[in-house]
């Protein structure tokens, strides 16, 4: 460690140096001044006092000549041993008298002592009569002096000694605050040491370095953990990295003060734009598409305004030109100080959206015309009887049939009809006000509502009108095409409180309309349940077949694997044997066993009839076949249904395996948890489930996640057009691989054409039913059929 000159410890020694051989001279110099003076004024005296003593006889004996008696005095004086010599000059005779004690040389005696002069007067006449030097030794002076000179130098020696080492003290000390000062200035964060610095305990500077060394150790320390917390960070920030990409989630922030947009890594790759490119805030708000920009740009302003939330779905334009879907969760973080950022994540629901758009159009909207569907109409009505109920208000329903539209379709051909269809849904629209719901229930069907009317006149009025626009000649494609129409009104209250009433009586007014030559249309009136009698009629007979259960027969549809074309099961479909009427259709007959309570009674007998075919099958050795059987939601509310399966299969020793129950997705939705505890329990059992009609109901897909479902069936009305349609080719798609995805096989229904066959084939659908192979036919029929297939 080199001296600095500057250094305190440097300075500090000098300045003691300095001053205190400043101070020890100056008090040597006074001291010295002081006691010399003083030593010598005190001998000055004491040889003035001899002299008076002496001086009055020597000037007496001197006046009378006495030379005897003068040396004798002076002799006398002499015995003082510090009075060398005594001088007397006669001015009268001009003699010296000398007296010494030894025979020096007298000058020289004068100069080295002390020389007191007086002058001798006569006693008489007091006249000058002589002059007496007396020479006093200045022997006890100097060795006063020296005395006085030992004991100075002596205590300057202490005072020098003391003050080396109050030096000494001080440079240790300080030399130690250099040491200290070096080993700071070297200090390393990255290598941090203590500060070893031998430093006897209780100094203050030994205190400051121990402080100092507590200082690094926690710095050490802190170093230490902030080492491991980077280590950590950095650990989580790679997870984060990993979950983010895995989510697909995105983090970025904006800091309002600088600037400074932040992107993840995973929201580069998401917007599709080169990882860390310098992006601004304007850049990163341009990116969201036309459409939703002023909402998003009004909800953040909003959120910037109260520093609050936000939570935003929009579109994104990537600079490929592709759209996606991000949603945005974001917080605006304002400070005291006035500064602001706004953090956020955002997720790509591309894929949700998508899929959430095909299934909503599946469940709500009509996918040839856009129009509602039936399941949107009944939501709307439901809301609306509840709205008139409360208000006192009335409401109409319009049913609208198209008059003989089959045969434009049967000679025009499907593409000719869905246009046309798709032209009327846009033309009634035109007649409607935005509050009305119109909808198609299937082929030319058309349902109107009208939440709010005035009066029965009101409806009359507007179905009026529609007819009147509608009863024209209208180009479609290169056709020109004459059409008219037939309406049936029901009004709430008066015809009915529930949708299904309502609907049912515009629908039965519309056929009275039909029946009175078409291109009409008609007021429902009670009188017009002349059918509801048959109903009746026919309701008791079934009444009394599910009771002899030999009217009851099962039909058998072979389901065919679309890869190897071998028949891989069937679907087991009810029919009636009308002792009078011949053979009628479930769709004849299944609703009214649904009201009446005999559904489950009926669906027992199916249950039973199929479950022995798949004996009679396996003994006729064609097992591994399975047979489907539908379940109506009534059944499904039977708390012995599983039971009751479960003895049937081991009545006739069937595997579960060989059974699979299709159900809506109406009686999957109704009552979730109850679905999914029969659902399971029917599992146990080995059988397999089936989702039918699917498309055409309320989908979501978290509940066909939630629900342990084996096969989807595609409904026969994206199969009918699939070769025509683009729309339906495409629901059908989606619904293909969106099951794959979920690990469920696929059956199309409808399958009536090789057409449907090799498309169907293309699209990777398991399995396919329809009038291509055969219709529903008798058991005994089937065993033929499997025999020659
Ligand atoms: P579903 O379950 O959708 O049955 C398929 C219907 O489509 C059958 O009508 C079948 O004959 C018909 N079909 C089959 N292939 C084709 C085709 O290529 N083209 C066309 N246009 N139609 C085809 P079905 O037998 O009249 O049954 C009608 C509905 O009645 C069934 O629809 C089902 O919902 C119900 N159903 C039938 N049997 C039963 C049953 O045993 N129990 C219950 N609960 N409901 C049944
Ligand atoms: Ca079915
Ligand atoms: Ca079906």
């Amino acid at each position: 460690m080199g001296l600095n000159f500057n250094s305190i410890t440097v300075k500090t020694i000098v300045h003691i140096l300095f001053f205190s051989t400043l101070f020890v001279l100056f008090i040597g110099f006074v001291t010295k001044y002081i006691f010399s003076a003083a030593y010598l004024d005190l001998e000055n005296e004491k040889v003035r006092i001899i002299v008076n003593n002496i001086k009055p006889s020597i000037a007496l004996n001197l006046s009378y000549g006495f030379r005897e008696a003068i040396t004798e005095i002076s002799n006398k004086a002499l015995e003082n041993k510090n009075i060398l010599a005594i001088k007397i000059n006669n001015y009268t005779t001009n003699d010296k008298l000398i007296f010494t004690k030894d025979i020096d040389s007298i000058s020289s005696l004068e100069q080295d002592n002390l020389l007191h002069k007086s002058t001798l007067l006569d006693p008489a006449t007091d006249k000058t009569i002589g002059e007496l030097k007396l020479i006093y030794s200045k022997d006890s002076y100097e060795s006063y002096m020296k005395k006085f000179y030992q004991w100075l130098f002596f205590g300057i020696f202490i005072f020098s000694i003391s003050n080396l080492f109050l030096a000494s003290i001080l440079y240790k000390s300080l030399k130690n605050l250099s040491v200290l000062d070096a080993a700071l200035k070297a200090f390393n964060p990255n290598q941090p040491k203590k500060l070893n610095l031998k430093i006897s305990i209780g100094d203050e500077i030994s205190s400051i370095s121990q402080s100092a060394n507590i200082m690094i150790e926690n710095i050490t320390r802190f170093l230490n953990a902030s080492k491991e917390l980077n280590k950590k960070l950095f650990q989580s920030q790679i997870h984060l990295k990993d979950a983010q990409r895995m989510a697909k989630v995105g983090s970025w922030d904006y800091n309002f003060e600088d600037k400074s947009l932040i992107l993840s890594d995973e929201y580069y790759r998401i917007l599709g734009i080169k990882l860390h490119t310098i992006l601004t805030w304007q850049d990163f708000l341009s990116l969201i598409c036309k459409d939703d920009y002023m909402r998003v740009y009004k909800e953040i302003q909003n959120a910037i305004r109260r520093g609050s939330q936000f939570d935003l779905e929009y579109a994104v334009i990537l600079h490929n030109g592709k759209k996606i879907y991000i949603k945005s969760n974001g917080k605006v973080r304002k400070k005291q100080n006035g500064s602001m950022r706004i953090t956020g994540v955002s997720m790509d629901i591309t894929n949700d959206i998508k899929n959430q758009k095909t299934i909503e159009k599946l469940a709500y909207f009509d996918g040839l015309t856009g129009l509602a569907n039936r399941t949107l109409l009944k939501d709307r009505m439901t809301k609306a009887i509840q709205n008139a109920k409360r208000t006192q208000d009335l409401l109409a329903v319009i049913f609208l049939d198209l008059d003989h539209f089959k045969l434009i379709n049967d000679t025009l051909g499907h593409s000719v009809g869905d246009e046309l269809l798709a032209y009327i849904a846009s033309l009634l629209k035109t007649q409607l006000r935005e509050s009305d719901t119109l909808s198609r229930l299937g082929g030319d069907e058309f349902v109107i509502l009208l939440p709010i009317i005035k009066d029965i006149d009101t409806a009359s009025n507007i179905a009026s009108k529609i007819q009147q626009t509608l009863e024209s000649k209208h180009d479609i494609g290169t056709h020109g095409l004459y059409i008219t129409s037939s309406i049936g009104v029901a009004i709430y209250p008066e015809h009915g409180t529930t949708s299904d009433e309502l609907i049912r009586n515009a629908d039965t007014a519309m056929y009275e309309a039909k029946n009175e030559g078409r291109n009409k249309y008609k007021i429902y009136s009670q009188s017009m349940g002349n059918f509801v009698d048959k109903q009746l009629n026919l309701e008791q007979d079934l009444t009394t077949a599910v009771k002899r259960k030999t009217e009851i027969e099962v039909f058998y549809q072979p389901k065919i694997e679309s890869l190897t074309q071998k028949i891989s099961g069937a679907e087991a479909l009810v029919r009636w044997r009308h002792p009078t009427k011949g053979l009628i259709f479930p769709d004849d007959f299944i609703y009214m066993a649904e009201s009446t309570g005999l559904m489950v009674e009926l669906g027992n007998i199916i249950i039973e009839a199929s479950i022995k075919q798949v004996q009679e099958w396996n003994e006729f050795g064609f097992n591994n076949l399975k047979v489907a059987i539908n379940l109506s939601a009534r059944q499904f509310q039977d708390i012995n249904l599983v039971p009751f399966v479960a003895s049937m299969l081991s009545k006739f020793n069937v595997d579960g395996s060989q059974v699979e129950f299709e159900i809506t997705e109406s009686i999957s939705m109704a009552n979730m948890p109850t679905t999914f505890r029969i659902l399971t329990e029917l599992k146990e059992l080995g059988v397999s489930i089936a989702i039918d009609d699917f498309g055409t109901g309320h989908s979501s897909l978290a509940y066909l996640k939630k629900f342990p479902i084996d096969t989807l069936k595609i409904d026969k009305s994206f199969i009918i057009d699939i070769a025509e349609s683009d729309e339906d080719k495409v629901i059908a798609q989606t619904i293909i691989s969106m099951a794959h995805s979920l690990g469920m096989k696929t059956v199309a229904e409808g399958v009536e054409t090789q057409t449907h066959v090799t498309l169907l084939k293309q699209l990777k659908c398991d399995l396919l039913q329809g009038y291509f192979y055969t219709k529903p036919i008798s058991k005994n029929d089937f065993i033929t059929f499997l025999k020659e297939y």
